[in-house]
């Protein structure tokens, strides 16, 4: 079964307990994340419309918290997103929630889990990544999630 993570970004606060509470989790040092909320903005839409999302991003990094879940826990990003915007879960029910509704990015791993104990040096998680869709664009369907990577709904 493969698990991903769903992140509601409409309704996140860019508050980045995401960030820490990942880094204290995996013991990542200064300049190395398993998850970024990035900034999509500041720019005007119109004259009273602003856009400016934060967006949370896992990185290269990111092993879905494979030492937690394996003991049934919850990532710890989940457990401490303080808006509840991010979910856990198999990858087909996060598509079912991912169509329901625009503003939500879903990401999705393939990879041997990468535990701290792993004395790799190497990157050996693979990503691949869609840009942002422009207002208008269809949303993605589900049979494209074949690919690994990160999709988003607008
Ligand atoms: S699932 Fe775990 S490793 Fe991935 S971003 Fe969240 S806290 Fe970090
Ligand atoms: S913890 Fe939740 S609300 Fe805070 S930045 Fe991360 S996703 Fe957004």
């Amino acid at each position: 079964m493969r698990n991903g993570l769903l992140i509601d970004y409409e309704f996140c606060t860019g508050c980045q307990s995401c960030e820490i509470a990942c880094k204290q989790e995996h013991g990542f040092g200064i300049g190395k994340w398993g998850i970024r909320v990035l900034d999509e903005g500041p720019w005007e839409i119109d004259e009273k419309t602003v856009n400016w999302n934060k967006i949370p991003t896992p990185t290269s990094l990111c092993d879905l918290c494979a030492e937690r879940t394996a003991g049934g826990k919850l990532p710890t990003c989940v457990h401490h997103c303080l808006a509840g915007v991010m979910k856990f879960g198999p990858i087909d029910q996060l598509v079912e929630e991912l169509d329901k509704k625009p503003n939500q990015v879903l990401s999705s791993p393939d990879h041997t889990p990468a535990r701290r104990s792993d004395t790799h040096s190497s990157p050996h998680i693979a990503w691949e990544s869609i840009p942002l869709r422009a207002p208008g664009d269809t949303l993605q369907r589900p049979e494209a999630l074949i690919a690994p990577g990160r999709f988003m709904s607008r």
